[in-house]
């Protein structure tokens, strides 16, 4: 239906990103800081990115901070540092996007899935130790741990940290969804021993490009990833004492970076605000997320639970009024082509699978208007109700 046809429908259409809208915040204090990395031409390294590095450890509160080229890279950096190797077993949610995983294939380690909490979405500390158990009885070597902040939750890293010092293994927070969200007032970057967040334009912090950031206290580890981060190559270039890669992140994503970290906290509060009202709206009709007490979410996602196999059609209903919606993720990487040969609990992965099923993700940026708003939550409940009736 072309554009014109919805306006002279009158139909109120969402935006499903805050980008343009942002745009028109920050729009020309990005241009000029983009301007003066072209004026200066220092565009691998620049100050910008020392500038940016310091803003996050600053904001997070972690003692180091390596910008990479993105959060995909920041995750491999550090198994790259962290010596993964083939017989290793690795524990990831398989609720996830693919990056979680794909990582630990290319370091040529395996990953071993684990299924997530139903009222977090996140990897469940339960199936995890079982799922140790059934990787030592495969005859892999428990490495590490990469936990999940799916839709913008922080995982349970009190849990997760103790069974992961039980075993004598490590934690990596992926954070790419959940940059400024906090867990007892702390904030993502310092929950884990190592932390990879995503400046992809659509995460909660998001450049013009990709980009990305590792977050740790540990200063061997910190040296490792940015010997990595370049190649594997001592300060003078001369010697590539490991083997590397090229992840460094461009002076001029660290300057649109910059600008947009002061918007960050105002941000995340009206992404806060937004699901407050879809919660007191939509919680009699669906199931909607309730983060814990000491949780505060970053909302990448606001993601409601549609059951009776409605789901589907609810979202094509909201489609034909406007409502952009998205489905994350239909397909868990263990009945993905390229994962679904890895090892699974022996009882699988109910959860994760009854969620993929059952999950709507719902227009959530800091530019909702209120008539936004209200047009997703009228347009929500009378979509259940019709799908109900039929
Ligand atoms: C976006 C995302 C990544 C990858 O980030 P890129 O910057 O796109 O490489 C990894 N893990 C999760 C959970 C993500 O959502």
């Amino acid at each position: 239906m072309p554009i014109a046809t919805y306006v002279s429908s009158g139909l109120h259409m969402v935006p499903f990103s805050g980008l343009q809208a942002q745009r028109k915040v920050l729009g020309p204090r990005i241009e000029s800081a983009i301007q003066r990395v072209v004026d200066h031409g220092q565009f691998i390294l620049g100050p910008e990115v020392a500038r940016l590095e310091a803003s996050l450890a600053e904001y997070t509160g972690a003692r180091h901070v390596v910008t990479c080229s993105s959060g995909t890279d920041a995750l491999s950096l550090v198994l790259m540092s962290k010596g993964v190797k083939p017989g290793d077993g690795i524990f990831c949610p398989s609720f996830t996007f693919c990056a979680t995983a794909e990582v630990v294939c290319r370091a040529g380690a395996m990953p071993v899935f684990v299924d997530v909490d139903e009222a977090t979405f996140n990897m469940s500390p339960a199936s995890l130790e079982s799922a140790i158990g059934d990787a030592k009885r495969l005859g892999l070597e428990p490495t590490g741990i990469i936990a999940v902040d799916l839709f913008g939750v922080p995982a349970d890293y009190t849990s997760i940290n103790e069974i992961a010092r039980k075993n004598g293994i490590w934690v990596l927070a992926d954070a790419a969804q959940s940059f400024g969200a906090r867990s007892d007032g702390r904030r993502v970057g310092s929950l884990a021993a190592s932390s990879a967040t995503s400046f992809f334009p659509s995460k909660p912090l998001g450049c013009y490009g990709d980009g990305g950031a590792i977050f740790t206290d540990d200063d061997d580890l910190a040296q490792e990833i940015l010997l990595r981060r370049v190649h594997g190559q001592t300060q003078d270039r001369q010697n590539s004492v490991r083997l590397g890669m090229t992840a460094r992140l461009d002076s001029i994503q660290a300057a649109v970076l910059l600008e947009k970290l002061t918007l960050l906290n105002q941000e995340l509060e009206e992404r806060q605000t937004v699901a407050d009202y879809y919660a007191k709206e939509l919680c009699d009709i669906c199931i909607v997320p309730s983060p814990a007490k000491n949780i505060r979410s970053a909302w990448a996602q606001y993601t409601v639970r549609i059951g009776g196999h409605s789901r589907d059609q609810v979202a094509d209903y909201l489609k034909a009024r406007g409502i952009p919606t998205a489905v994350h993720y239909r397909r868990p990487l263990h009945r993905q082509t390229a994962y679904e040969m890895f090892p699974t609990p022996r009882g699988g992965l109910p959860v994760t699978d009854r969620l993929s099923a059952e999950v709507l993700s719902l227009p959530m940026h800091p530019y909702l208007t209120p008539s936004d708003l209200q047009a997703v939550t009228s347009s929500v409940r009378s979509a259940i109700e019709s799908c109900r009736a039929t």
